[in-house]
């Protein structure tokens, strides 16, 4: 039995605090939702494979704005015409095509259609403020391995012009559209569909604490109905929108692509890099741990904390496919050969994360959901006031938010194998109709697109960090503080 400290006697659990705006607001609110499905659309053009990673105008600014000398343009209409011209900018209508649609939709029917039809396991979550609890239908991974297998043998019979990869690298930027559209429209519906929560429901339908200021920008994207769900037709199965989508189009998506990513790399080279294994493959294996651990979602801040906004949908569908898999896409077009040293160095930083990552989320899992395990006896806690206890020794003894910080080790190991990531392409005098693909003057000029990854998680940790930390003041008052002395740093043993 794990040995205890209990803070204070047994008095009614702290009062929880009102909850304040998050993200800047209304205005944050507002900005972010503009500005992030325009940074993807950023980043899908600026690294492209049409003129280089990053088009190459980008690095002489002068030039750039100054017009040829008998030209009519003013520097901002040339800068603009010259950046068209090497994004390879489809024009407003490009951006998204019927392929992509139907594509889309095809994607999150067979997410769902697996979701209903494959064997799966029924797990409570966590006690609702009603007192209750909603049922989860967990069977994500073997979604997961059932369409890798598809595509394994697609990929076996086919090679590189298995469909599924040609489709996607045929329609990168358009599927990004319609994923995004998709954010757009399951927030509203989601934020419309909330107004039918009422008061005392038999069904465990609660708004978000923090979701329902009044203010409808707002509200709309930090997501203002906690769990909503819907029934389908025909197949009478309810769907919890946001666990679904948390962990299988977007996720399982990101797979997808990087795969596409390593088909289109094979088919313009005649090889894989070691470079593109060692993104894809742990990555895949990021993703694939999440979904075989899939009940431990049920006690992320995600799902008993935030409601179902376009905060979520859009991190979700769009952000995380789109963006976490930019490494690949990046060795698609520009081959990275590491060889064995470099290799067993980005491995070791893998391993390193993943298992500070593992053993501490697998830690404190463990240790709420059977605190009697034997293997637990060790460690000690704090028992607080609402009945919930709080680990202060063992991984979560070392610093408040230690699975943080092997994550973001991790992130390390997806990055690095770009190197000093920077390609431009050319056309080739020596064969025409070919092109050439060198990183002449280019070298580090794409290191803040191939290593975004590790600067934006480590402002997403720092910032989920100080939203959990409030969370969790709200939730547990002084025995929070007292946790607080006992572990003073929040992510880095030592550090911070
Ligand atoms: P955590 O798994 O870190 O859980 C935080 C919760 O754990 C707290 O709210 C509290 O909940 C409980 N808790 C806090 N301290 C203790 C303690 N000492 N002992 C026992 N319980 C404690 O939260 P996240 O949902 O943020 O992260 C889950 C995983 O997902 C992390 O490994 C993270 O790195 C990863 N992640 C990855 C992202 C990505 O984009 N790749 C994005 C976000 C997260 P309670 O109210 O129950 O006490």
């Amino acid at each position: 039995m794990a040995s205890k400290t209990t803070v204070g006697k047994a008095i009614p659990p702290p009062k929880e605090e009102e909850h304040g705006y998050e993200f800047g607001g209304r205005i944050g609110a507002t900005l972010i939702s503009i500005g992030l499905p325009i940074g993807c659309y950023a980043f899908a053009f600026l690294c492209n494979d049409v003129s280089g990673c990053p088009a190459p105008s980008l690095l002489l600014p002068r030039k750039l704005f100054t017009p040829p000398l008998l030209s009519t343009q003013s520097g901002w209409q040339h800068a603009l015409s010259t950046l068209k011209r090497e994004t390879g900018w489809p024009g407003f209508a490009g951006l998204i095509n019927t392929e992509a649609v139907l594509g889309t939709l095809a994607w999150y029917g067979l997410s769902l259609l697996l979701y209903v039809l494959l064997p799966a396991h029924e797990v409570e979550g966590v006690k609702l403020r009603t007192g209750g609890r909603l049922k989860y239908r967990f069977n994500a991974f073997l979604s997961a391995t059932t369409i890798l297998g598809i595509c394994a043998a697609g990929t076996w019979a086919l090679g590189p012009d298995f469909q599924v990869w040609t489709f996607i690298n045929r329609n990168y930027l358009q599927l990004l559209t319609c994923n995004i559209l998709v954010s757009y429209f399951l927030a509203t519906y989601s934020y419309l569909h909330s107004f039918s929560v009422k008061p005392g429901n038999t069904a465990n339908r609660e708004l978000a604490a923090g979701g329902h200021s009044g203010n409808i920008i707002y509200d709309w994207f930090i997501g203002r109905e906690l769990n909503p769900r819907v029934t389908i037709p025909y197949l009478n199965t309810e769907v919890d929108i946001k666990s679904f989508m948390e962990l299988r189009p977007g996720m399982i998506g990101w797979i997808m692509l990087n795969l596409a990513f390593m088909a289109k790399q094979y088919k313009s080279y005649g090889y894989i890099t070691d470079s593109m294994l060692m993104v894809t493959i742990g990555q895949s294996i990021y993703v694939l741990d999440a979904l075989y651990m899939e009940s431990a979602i049920l006690t992320t801040i995600d799902i008993t904390t935030d409601g179902f906004g376009f905060m979520l949908a859009f991190g979700d569908l769009a952000w995380l496919p789109f963006i976490y898999s930019l490494q690949a896409r990046y060795l698609s077009v520009h081959p990275v050969i590491l060889g064995p040293t470099y290799v067993l160095m980005i491995l070791g930083v893998q391993l390193f994360g993943y298992y500070i990552f593992r053993a501490s989320n697998n830690e404190k899992n463990r240790f709420r959901t059977n605190p009697d395990d034997p293997a637990l006896a060790h460690l000690e806690y704090i028992q607080t006031r609402t009945g919930s206890k709080l680990l202060t020794s063992g991984w979560w003894g070392q610093a408040r938010h230690i699975n943080y910080l092997g994550d973001w080790i991790m992130s390390w190991a997806y990055c690095l194998p770009t190197l000093l990531a920077g390609y431009k392409i050319t056309p080739s005098i020596l064969t025409p109709g070919t092109r050439l693909i060198t990183t002449d003057g280019m070298a580090g000029a794409a290191v803040p697109i191939t290593y975004f990854y590790l600067l934006y998680f480590a402002i997403l940790l720092i910032h989920r960090q100080g939203r959990d930390e409030e969370k969790c003041r709200r939730k547990y008052g002084k025995d929070w503080d007292e946790y607080c002395k006992k572990v003073p740093y929040k992510i880095v043993p030592g550090v911070y």
